[in-house]
């Protein structure tokens, strides 16, 4: 079974196993006998991909119906990768660790442009042809769909299928026709699904030309729209995640579209038209999804939440909802001029993250060019407001390289985060401005579409000349690598011509393209110039009359309107006559000296009244052994918000819960001598034992619960024992294994060596060596651990069972007790200490 290939030869050897392990919260796993098996494939870094909210939409849709199985697999990191190659392992679903091979369909999302080697990676790995035409029958049809599908002549040679639009509803019609024709050939397959499907875009029906060269597939593909946000596709159970992701906020998704057709943005253009969804909907699956995952904020997401139309009572009711739980509301990115005092204090009513605005350009004259249509003085007051309200880190986004820019609109930039920051000097305390510059991109699909992508060396130059503007260290600077930007829009404007590029780039090693660390430019020059290409001539405006790759995708607006608006566009600069607003700060500038005004929030209490503390015992079993410590940490807060239990949280903008954990247990490992101390609000009562219980998910295990002493010594520093157990089974040589423990403890010195930050040091670990004893079939460890000397576990299975001793730490070791002995011999159980 590759589950436990994968347990012995990839688990073991991987930095982060917990990305790959599957188990979260809100998983659905299904007997596969009789369905239709559809895998839904991210390809990027788990972390990132378990973080996109369509994911969660379509695993809860198509896993709805009985007739299907919904898993996931996302892109193996660079590590994983050189594990699975050399171990000859396919890569596989969380849900079943079933190799990705086996299922009838694979659905790629396609977020942008950069992800595209690393799908051709995630077949690659799965044991297929990259090229479609050279996949077999038996292999599942590969589809992709997102954003950046929306060109999809890039991936034509590599993907079967396209699905363009909202795929809540097409996603489900595809299934049940692949389950219908269950044993039929994959041409037959896709026939079925173009004829009766639409908006899907079947590449190998058409010519390089896209001009169709079978009888009944469409000359036009026209984007899929669900005309209502049904309250059935969100799930009531979010698939919680147990290691830490990008975006660890509960995202529920309000509105889909934007009212304010900015010029440049591709995501207002492709998800029109705008679809709201009805408060008291809203309302309620808040508040079901934070009861099922116990999140710490809900983040009321859409592209442009501030336009939501009843969004201050939306944000107002959650956010009283929410707060006795200490839950905090967020709000993307708003839109200056459409915050109100109202909503700030709806979303700071539990803790504050930094407030982000995008003017995207810093002239009005630029800002009115790209239809952002609002003043310097609005995002002044947007700025004042938020100060006002507690707010301390303001983001500035905005974009380099927009057609038109000029140095005085880089000037525009410059004065803006200069004001934003002088603002916040007139109220107390340190404030920071975080800037990100992206180059502009132009993107399929918008009136800017035909633009000129600036030259990265020239966006360089402008980043800088605004950064080199500031050596204050209350305000950063954050932009990529510039050439992922250009080569976003080569690929994004790019044809079939690209994909060959795109599979030489990954042939000459390209993945994680998106990522900085990761990002080669000169593969990709090296690709360009293999294919005869001079990526210099394609950063040139394209002319009007110029057939573009995706003139076959269709998005209500059609090309020749976007050109009119492009045209309009022109035209409107040269009226364009800018108001002059000239800032000015206000005259009550009150000087700020180490954060001490009179402004500054009342001390902390000097003296905390006494409160309940709880030691608690739980356990975890071997679903949760990929999770690092501070991943379990993180799954603990969540049982307990989950809980609704009465905890007490530090004071601040932003308190998080009083707890203390025992010592960490190292990954790979299961236990039963996990330790936390809570502190609750109100008085202890033992049936909160039995919430807390309820709360756990499935592989914790809560044994025992008693008050302690809130004055004690934290439970880390008290304990020196502990005790670790293997299985013998799972040991080839028993004799062998028991001739060393007598060696070993018959030694005075048992050196090791240690790698630490600093260097690698010569350890004798006899002292903390305790016990090693062979009983009722299990292998007993009794080490020190804590400020007396310690010795780990790996440590003494490396000298017991040579170089193999990787997967015995990360399979079958489990942490069994936690005590203290005195020295006197006197033993303390952890509960007692
Ligand atoms: S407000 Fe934001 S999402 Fe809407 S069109 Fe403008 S940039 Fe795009």
């Amino acid at each position: 079974m590759l589950k436990n290939d994968l347990e012995k030869r990839f688990f073991p050897y991987v930095i982060k196993p917990g990305r790959y392990a599957g188990g979260e919260p809100g998983t659905v796993t299904k007997d596969h006998e009789g369905k239709t098996l559809y895998c839904h494939a991210y390809p990027d870094k788990y972390e990132l991909g378990q973080s996109y909210l369509g994911l969660q939409t379509l695993y809860h849709i198509v896993n709805s119906d009985d007739r299907f199985v919904c898993e996931r697999t996302y892109a193996a990191d660079i590590d994983a990768e050189e594990v699975l190659r050399k171990e000859n392992l396919p890569l596989f679903s969380l849900e079943t660790f079933t190799a990705l091979k086996d299922f009838d369909a694979l659905g790629f999302t396609l977020s942008f442009e950069m992800v595209f080697t690393n799908l051709l990676n995630m077949l690659d790995l799965a044991g297929m042809a990259i090229r479609s035409s050279e996949r077999e029958d038996s292999d599942p049809i590969i589809m992709a769909g997102g954003p950046a599908a929306y060109n999809p002549e890039p991936l034509a040679d590599f993907v079967d299928l396209f699905f363009i639009g909202d795929a809540e509803i097409g996603l489900v019609e595809m299934l049940e026709i692949i389950h219908e024709l269950k044993g039929k050939s994959k041409r037959e397959k896709l026939l079925t699904i173009v004829q009766k499907v639409q908006s899907v875009y079947i590449p190998m029906f058409y010519d390089e030309n896209r001009i169709p060269i079978e009888k009944s597939v469409p000359k036009q593909i026209f984007a899929r729209t669900v005309p209502d946000l049904k309250s059935e596709y969100y799930p009531t159970h979010p698939i919680v995640p147990l290691v830490e992701t990008v975006h660890e906020h509960l995202s529920i998704e309000i509105m889909r579209g934007c009212p304010q057709g900015c010029r440049f943005c591709q995501a207002g253009s492709i998800y029109r038209p705008v679809r709201m969804r009805p408060i008291d909907e809203l309302v309620k699956l808040v508040e079901t999804q934070v009861k099922n995952s116990g999140t710490e904020v809900v983040t009321l997401l859409s592209l442009s939440s501030s336009d939501y139309k009843e969004i201050e009572d939306l944000a107002t009711i959650v956010a009283r909802k929410l707060e006795k739980d200490r839950v905090s509301v967020t709000l993307p990115s708003l839109r200056p001029g459409t915050i109100s005092s109202k909503l700030l204090n709806a979303v700071k009513r539990v803790r504050r993250s930094g407030m982000t605005i995008a003017p995207e350009a810093g002239s009005e004259r630029l800002r009115a060019f790209i239809r952002k249509n609002f003043s310097d003085e609005t995002v002044y007051d947007t700025v004042s407001l938020a100060y006002e309200k507690g707010w301390t880190t303001i983001k500035l986004y905005f974009m380099v390289g927009l057609p038109t820019e000029t140095y005085k609109d880089l000037d525009g930039i410059v004065n803006m985060i200069q004001n934003v920051y002088k603002i916040g000097t007139t109220t107390a305390g340190r404030k920071k401005v975080n800037v990100t510059l992206s180059p502009f991109v132009p993107k399929a699909h918008t009136p800017f579409q035909w633009d000129e992508i600036v030259a990265p060396e020239e966006v360089l130059k402008r980043i800088n000349y605004v950064k080199f503007q500031f050596k204050n260290s209350n305000i950063s600077f954050k932009y990529p690598v510039v050439e992922t930007n250009l080569l976003q829009g080569l690929i994004g404007r790019g044809g079939r011509v690209m994909g060959k590029v795109l599979e030489t780039a990954y042939n000459n090693g390209a993945r994680f393209d998106g990522w900085n660390e990761f990002f080669d430019f000169e593969r990709w020059e090296n690709a360009l110039k293999e294919h005869g290409i001079d990526y210099r001539e394609m950063l040139k405006p394209i002319p009007f009359s110029k057939d573009l790759p995706w003139s076959h995708i269709i998005k209500g607006v059609s090309s020749s309107q976007l050109q009119k608006e492009r045209e309009r566009t022109s035209m409107q600069l040269m009226d364009f006559i800018p108001q002059k607003r000239d800032f000015e700060v206000p005259n009550t500038v009150q000087v700020v000296e180490f954060g001490r005004t009179k402004n500054k929030i009342a001390s902390k209490q000097a003296f905390a009244p006494t409160k309940n503390k709880v030691r608690f015992r739980f356990g975890k079993d071997s679903r949760y052994k990929y999770m690092g410590h501070l991943d379990n940490l993180r799954l603990i807060e969540r049982v307990l918000r989950k809980s609704k239990l009465p905890i007490a949280f530090s004071q601040g903008f932003n308190p998080s819960m009083k707890l203390s954990f025992g010592p960490p247990l190292t990954l790979g490992f299961t236990s039963e001598a996990e330790f936390m101390d809570i502190t609750f609000d109100s008085n202890f009562m033992p049936e909160m034992v039995e919430t807390l219980k309820e709360s756990m998910p499935e592989g914790l295990t809560l044994y025992d619960a008693k008050i302690i002493f809130s004055r004690t010594k934290s439970i880390s520093a008290l304990l020196n024992r502990a005790v670790y157990t293997i299985d013998l089974d799972k040991i080839p040589n028993r004799d062998l294994l028991k001739e060393k423990i007598s060696t070993l403890l018959a030694q005075e010195k048992v050196e090791v060596e240690r790698h630490k930050k600093k260097g690698t040091i010569l350890l004798d670990l006899r002292s903390a060596i305790y016990s090693l004893e062979i009983k009722s079939d299990k292998l007993f460890l009794t080490l020190g651990i804590g400020e007396g000397g310690y010795a780990k576990p790996g440590e003494i299975l490396q000298l017991l069972l040579g170089d193999d001793y990787d997967l015995y730490m990360m399979n079958f070791l489990h942490r069994l007790d936690l005590y203290r002995q005195e020295e006197n011999g006197k033993i303390i159980r952890a509960m007692e200490l």
